[in-house]
């Protein structure tokens, strides 16, 4: 199992020495998690644990992961929650999650959450999990599902509509020929905000109730939206 498509932050982009602990993306898919955890990574410099990523990855390699998961994936389907864990698992043994993690994608179930809330009260030491819950209207997350287009080679998230590349088509930093997840259709679209709505949104809830929770708008400039979670999330720590 490869945990390469995940970010990690080099050396010399990493600009706040505060431990953010174990901070939760949540959001509708489109939201821009993926976008906004990219950004923590730079700013905390621990690393993205994308479930999506890292089930693209096995997909890709054709591990016995991928192949269970590709099609479930391709219809806008939930993975099952036992391989979806065990996955978190051996991922968040790896000595780089010490300081904390951004989790982008999970979890999506109110059994992955009850697997999480379980696993981290099982670390001492650890700080207690972080919850930011990402908000934008329906349209637009059509918008940004639709136009999403991705570097294969360095992940870099554009959108040809809000983002787009200097030249149609192609990477800015690599230069490589851009490619759109095969889900990120319409019509794939809304079987995964269906998804979202049975299975996600009561895990918001969860969180919400528990505190450490906060709303935060994913509506404008990328850094703008980082910035804001940053504060709320060290104004919950402090
Ligand atoms: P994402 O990149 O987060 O939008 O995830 C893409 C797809 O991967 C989802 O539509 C699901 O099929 C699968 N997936 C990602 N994370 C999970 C999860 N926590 N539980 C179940 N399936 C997941």
């Amino acid at each position: 199992m490869s945990s390469s498509a995940t970010s990690v932050a080099t050396e010399s982009e990493i600009r706040s020495p505060q431990t953010p602990g174990p901070v939760l993306l949540m959001g509708a898919p489109g939201v821009g998690k993926g976008t906004q955890a990219k950004e923590l990574v730079k700013y905390w410099g621990v690393p993205q644990v994308s479930t999506g990523d890292l089930l693209r990855s096995n997909v890709a390699q054709g591990t016995a992961l991928g192949k269970a998961a590709k099609e479930i994936m391709q219809r806008g389907q939930l993975v099952p929650d036992s391989l979806v864990n065990d996955m978190v698992e051996a991922r968040l043994k790896q000595p780089d999650t010490k300081r904390g993690y951004i989790l982008d994608g999970f979890p999506r179930t109110l059994a992955q959450a009850t697997w999480l809330d379980e696993r981290l009260g099982g670390v001492q030491s650890a700080l207690p999990l972080v919850a930011v819950s990402l908000q934008v209207d329906y349209n637009q997350l059509l918008r940004r599902i639709t136009g999403r287009r991705n570097c294969p080679v360095c992940q870099t998230i554009y959108n040809i509509y809000s983002n787009p590349p200097k030249r149609d088509g192609f990477c800015d930093v690599e230069g490589a020929a851009l490619v759109q997840r095969a889900d990120d259709t319409e019509r794939v679209f809304a079987a995964r905000m269906t998804a979202y709505n049975a299975q996600t949104a009561p895990v918001v809830d969860h969180y919400r109730n528990l505190g450490r929770f906060v709303e935060v708008s994913a509506d404008g400039p990328i850094a703008a939206i980082a910035a804001g979670i940053v504060a709320a999330v060290e104004r919950l720590r402090s």
